[in-house]
């Protein structure tokens, strides 16, 4: 595929389907500030298709054996990670992110996400109860129906992957809609999930505007869930529009995650952590770490040292493998030099504050990064997702100070805390009110362990052997044997 035919219809009972309205999104690659393709800009026609084609998809799929669903699903994650790099191209091009986030994405995320799910498909089971003599009570678990998957620009298969896997191992018929500023990766994979075996209908992905194509979808009567990742706005109106029909929601939202630095932590490593946590990506990670908070022992000697560190951060587009990327489209780059213009009002600018001089840059949505320091807990940088490369600095006196300051906050979707005390580190874990607590690192949480957002930062269980059950039903039967009541 050359970057120049990167035009696509949308994916539909196995097979390409132009849309209804006649009408494209025009698809951006934002590192250069050129088109890259086209998608359509779909209607209620398309999305009707689409839930009817799920809807026979489903009557095959929720009958075919667990073994063979996790065999496609095993298939499915193999041919992923063979053509890791083909798919990594297209996020990168899409998306701004680095080839070698791409190729991480798409083989250790995605990939073994599947792989994760193919193992769980025929493990999937329920439980037993005996009344002696009286009642034999047993429980059934079965597919929710027809789910419909909202998913973010930044990370298409990345946090696409995180529902869609589950969903099809638990023998669910999907309908997906892509962002419409990056539905490249999903609507690729799509036709490949096909090749390896999903029987046409079970994974449908719709093109189109948020707020026209996500509006409807969010109202579709169609839909037995709705499992949303991206902004909590966003969110909460499709809560509200879920909520007239009472159909079973997952939200994974927005977050403002504090990354805790304690006075006896491993300097060095922390300071390398805080700028993985809010460079990498340009901060467009939903559990970047984009408060950082320092005990004031140590604050002045760090922020000094970030300073430096940010100085030397790379930038560039995906060929060049740097930490920092453009940002999404030129709107988000207004945003996010909108939010640095109001947090000089409220903050000490120590880095960064604008767009990078570099000639090579200007025609991408490229953004400095950029630290604030002596950030009032209450200023907008602190409390507002940016959703772009700029850190907020806050000092603390001790660990109750810090602690309370972590959790000031509407978000709760992930933290971190540095620090060589273990009892230190337990406590904070304890106390902090996020999903997800990274200790001595950032980032890395093992697929295998499930979670759920706290607070604004949404609700329903990602990941591990938990999020299976967000894609079933449970139903208790129960069998009357004897004469008893039974309770
Ligand atoms: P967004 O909320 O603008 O869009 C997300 C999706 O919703 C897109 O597909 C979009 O087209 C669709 N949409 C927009 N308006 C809609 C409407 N009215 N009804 C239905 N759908 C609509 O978010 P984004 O800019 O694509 O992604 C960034 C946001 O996603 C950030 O807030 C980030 O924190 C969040 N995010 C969260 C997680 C997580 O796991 N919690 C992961 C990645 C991103």
């Amino acid at each position: 595929m050359s970057e120049d035919t990167m035009n696509f219809d949308m994916y539909v009972h196995g097979e390409w389907r132009p849309g209804s309205t006649g009408e494209v999104v025009e698809v951006m690659n934002p590192a250069k500030g050129e088109l890259l393709g086209t998608v359509p800009d779909g209607g209620q026609d398309d999305l009707d298709a689409a839930v009817e084609s799920a809807r026979e998809g489903l009557a095959v799929w929720r009958e075919t054996h667990p073994r063979v669903r996790s065999q496609v699903l095993y298939r499915i994650a193999a041919t992923l990670q063979e053509r890791a790099e083909e798919f990594a191209r297209i996020y990168s091009l899409n998306s701004g992110g680095s080839i070698g986030t791409g190729l991480w994405t798409m083989y250790d995320v995605a990939g073994r996400r599947f792989e994760y799910y193919a193992g769980l498909a025929d493990k999937i089971r329920g439980d037993s109860f005996v009344t002696p003599g009286e009642f034999l009570s047993y429980t059934l678990r079965e597919p929710i129906g027809v789910t419909g998957h909202i998913v973010p620009w930044n990370g298409p298969l990345w946090i696409g992957s995180r529902t869609i896997a589950p969903a099809l191992a638990a023998g669910n018929a999907v309908v997906v809609k892509p962002s419409s500023e990056a539905p490249l990766t999903l609507l690729k994979f799509a036709e490949m999930a096909h090749e390896c075996g999903l029987p046409p209908g079970v994974l449908n992905v719709v093109t189109g505007r948020g707020s026209r194509l996500g509006d409807l979808f969010s109202r579709h009567p169609g839909f037995d869930g709705i499992y949303f990742t991206g902004s909590t706005a966003t969110g909460r109106k499709i809560l509200q529009n879920a909520a007239t029909r009472n159909v079973r929601t997952v939200m994974e939202l927005g977050g403002k995650s504090p990354n805790i630095v304690f006075e006896d932590a491993d300097i060095d490593k922390a300071l390398d952590g805080a700028i993985l946590a809010i460079f990498a990506n340009s901060g467009q990670i939903c559990v970047a770490g984009s408060r950082l908070l320092v005990q004031a022992s140590i604050h002045d000697e760090f922020v000094e040292r970030l300073v430096e560190k940010a100085a030397g951060i790379t930038i560039g587009g995906p060929e060049a493998n740097a930490l920092m990327g453009p940002v999404i489209t030129a709107a988000q780059r207004e945003r996010v030099l909108g939010y640095i213009e109001k947090g000089k009002q409220e903050a000490e600018l120590v880095a960064g504050g604008g767009v990078p001089d570099d000639p090579a840059l200007q025609k991408g949505y490229f953004v400095s990064p950029t630290i604030f320091d002596g950030v009032p807990n209450t200023a907008a940088i602190a409390r507002e997702e940016i959703f772009g490369p700029v850190l907020s600095v806050t000092s603390f006196a001790d660990f109750d100070e810090g602690i309370a300051l972590a959790n000031d906050s509407e978000y709760g979707l992930a933290s971190a805390v540095w620090t060589e005390n273990v009892k230190t580190a337990n406590l904070a874990a304890q106390a902090l009110e996020a999903g997800q607590v990274f200790i001595n690192h950032y980032y890395t949480a093992a697929f295998e362990v499930s979670r759920s957002p706290y607070k604004s930062s949404g609700h329903g269980m990602s990941e591990g052997p938990d999020a299976i059950y967000e894609f079933l039903n449970q139903k208790s039967v129960s069998i009357k044997l004897g004469e008893g009541g039974g309770w």
